[in-house]
C-alpha cells in the first residue's frame, strides 16, 4: 500500500495519475476512485491542477468502495481520501492483504494545520509513503500547508467548513507563512 500525501498544490494527484497511467501501459487492471462528496454522478473523474484527467468512480463510503472493487483489478487507486470514514483504513489494508495494490491519495492535514481524517492511521499503515510539497505562495520556499483564505484573508480555526456568500480560496504555504487565527499555538 502507498500513500501519497501532501499540501493542496503539492502534486498528488499529478503523481496518482502517473502511477496509475504507469500501471495500464504494463496492461494491469486498474480501478480509480474518489469520494463522491458532492458530486451526483458515479461516474467522474479526477483533475490534477495542471489540467490531466483520469476517469474515476465516485463512492460515498468506503463500504461502497469495497464491495465496487471487482477481483479481477490488480491495483486500486483512490483520491481525497481525507474526506472518507475512518473504516478505510481497515478496508484498504485489507485489500493490500488480500493482494492488490493498493495506492491512496488525500491531504495529511487540513486548513489548520490538524491531521485529517483517516489520512494518519493510512500513514502508519503504508509500505510505502510519498510526501510531497508545494510551493509557498508568500515566500517561495517549500510548502507543507493549505492556507485557507475567506474574503482574502486566512480563514480562522473556528470557521465553518461550508460558507455561504463568502469569496474563498486555497493556497499553499509554508509552516511559517500559514495563519489560522484563533488556533492555540504551542510555546
Ligand atoms: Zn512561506
Amino acid at each position: 500500500m502507498t500513500v501519497i500525501t501532501g499540501s493542496m498544490f503539492s502534486g498528488k494527484t499529478e503523481e496518482l495519475i502517473r502511477r496509475v497511467r504507469r500501471a495500464l501501459y504494463a496492461r494491469r487492471r486498474v480501478q480509480v476512485f474518489k469520494h463522491a462528496l458532492d458530486t451526483r454522478s458515479e461516474r467522474a473523474v479526477i483533475r490534477s491542477h495542471n489540467g490531466v484527467l483520469h476517469e474515476a468512480r465516485a463512492v460515498a463510503s468506503s463500504d461502497e468502495l469495497l464491495s465496487a472493487v471487482e477481483p479481477q483489478t490488480d491495483l486500486v487507486a483512490i483520491e481525497e481520501v481525507q474526506f472518507f470514514d475512518g473504516r478505510l483504513v481497515e478496508v484498504l489494508d485489507g485489500l493490500a492483504d488480500g493482494g492488490y495494490d493498493v495506492i491512496a491519495a488525500g491531504l495529511d492535514m487540513d486548513f489548520r494545520g490538524r491531521p485529517f481524517g483517516p489520512v494518519p492511521a493510512l500513514l502508519a499503515r503504508a509500505d510505502e509513503v510519498v510526501k510531497l510539497r508545494a510551493i509557498c505562495a508568500r515566500c517561495g520556499r517549500e510548502a507543507s500547508r493549505s492556507q485557507r483564505l475567506i474574503d482574502g484573508r486566512p480563514a480562522p480555526a473556528s470557521a465553518p467548513t461550508i460558507l455561504v456568500g463568502a469569496q474563498e480560496s486555497y493556497e499553499a504555504r509554508c509552516r511559517h507563512c500559514h495563519e489560522v487565527p484563533g488556533e492555540p499555538q504551542v510555546p
